[in-house]
């Protein structure tokens, strides 16, 4: 018989995939030119000429047979002591290769690092606007939900909702800075008071409280904010990162998690990520892209495309009347509609070929997501479609 559960998931629209198709069916009727699509966060640069260098170079280095046959789960120990001392340096932390695990992009990591520290039935908590696909990534791992509202103010912590949710049955929390949609960075000021309270409801409750860190847009931070690795103000924090961004490698299906040395049962929880792979059936990742990541982590694209879209939008839309938040990274912006029905907003935007989607996506009516990983000449081209957009709401 077929599984309800997943036939169910058929009938729940993407919203996301759903503007995109209307973008891409919009541009075979009217040229690729004149569409502005803004819907999906697919990188717009290409991964560095020295990827593909050094895959030819591990090709033509490395045995056929020890490239293709099956590798160690948690990924090879020569790559994760690659990726470690790569963070260490950075952010001044004591990974050793045994506490980082390989694994299929942020995506992949998080449906570990969800598995390793919860219990079917406990709760996580997500803070809004939030990347849609949690949704089936802790429900995937039996969690139930509990989102605290934005503070759209600022899109750091609105901490008053979140103590308010924070009760003994909360296991995890998962932040994602810099976030999709809003690309706000957290600041060391919110991790400060957010590593106070878990430090005293664990001390409440009896139990750890574990924080997963969703980090792929980590590298794209934009000029005068603050970096700021979760993992450096609370010990128990799982670190999820994905090349998908950094390295423009969606495709490849390449990250990993990195648990604090410092987290209770640190080398616990990594070692049960090869465990959670054998039950859920994605054992390792590409031993071809594990060697090209371990040899490339310390290079990006060319990410600074991203920043320049961001100060040209960012400027002409609060020029326009728009009122946004400024991103402090990523490559998403997250502006008010300019009704509060931020679904009937973006509706009217695609009468004039822009596609955006509505904030209700992410769990914050009344906004709109804008992703500008496109070409700067796109960007430039566009403009005049939000200048009008934003004149039939002056009228
Ligand atoms: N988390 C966030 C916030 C994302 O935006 C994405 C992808 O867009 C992912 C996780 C999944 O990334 P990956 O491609 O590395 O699986």
């Amino acid at each position: 018989m077929l599984s309800k559960r997943y036939a169910d998931m058929l009938s729940e629209k993407d919203i996301i995939f759903e503007i995109a198709g209307m973008a891409k069916r919009r541009a075979r009727e009217i040229g690729e030119e004149h569409v502005y699509n803004f819907s999906l966060g697919n990188p717009s640069v290409p991964a560095p000429e020295a990827v593909n260098q050094t895959i030819h170079t591990i090709l033509n280095d490395t045995p056929t047979l020890q490239i293709h046959s099956y590798g160690p789960s948690a990924g090879l120990p020569q790559v994760r002591e690659q990726l470690a001392r790569s963070l260490n340096r950075r952010f001044g932390m004591d990974y050793q290769p045994e506490h980082l695990f390989m694994a299929s992009g942020a995506a992949g990591a998080l449906g570990h690092a969800l598995r390793a520290v919860t219990e079917p039935g406990d709760e996580i908590i997500v803070f809004a606007p939030y990347f849609p696909e949690y949704r089936p990534y802790t429900q995937g791992a039996g969690l139930r939900l509990s989102v605290v509202p934005a503070d759209v103010d600022s899109f750091q912590i609105n901490f008053r909702a979140l103590e308010e949710r924070l009760n003994p049955a909360v296991t995890a929390l998962l932040i994602n800075s810099p976030n999709n949609p809003s690309g706000i960075v957290l600041s060391s000021a919110t991790l400060t008071q957010l590593a106070a309270l878990l430090e005293e409801k664990q001390r409440q409750f009896g139990h750890p409280i574990y924080l997963i860190s969703d980090e792929p847009y980590r590298e794209l931070l934009f000029t005068g904010t603050e970096e700021t690795y979760p993992a450096r103000f609370y010990h128990n924090t799982i670190t999820c990162y994905s090349f998908s961004k950094s390295l423009s490698l969606p495709g490849e299906r390449i990250g990993y998690l990195a648990v604090n040395p410092k987290a209770e049962q640190a080398m616990t929880i990594a070692e049960v990520c090869p465990q959670i792979s054998r039950t859920i059936g994605c054992n390792g990742t590409s031993t071809l892209m594990q060697l090209t990541v371990g040899r490339c982590a310390d290079l990006t694209s060319q990410l600074e495309i991203y920043e320049r879209n961001k100060d040209r939008l960012f400027s002409a839309l609060t020029e326009y009347g728009f009122s946004c938040v400024e991103p402090g990274g990523s490559f998403y912006m997250f502006p008010r509609s300019l009704e509060p029905d931020d679904v009937a907003f973006c509706k009217k935007a695609t009468e004039l070929d822009l596609f955006l989607v509505p904030g209700t996506a992410f769990g914050c009516p009344g906004h709109f997501r804008l992703a500008y990983c496109v070409p700067e000449e796109r960007v430039v081209a566009a403009l005049p479609r939000f200048k009008q957009l934003a004149e039939r709401y002056q009228r």
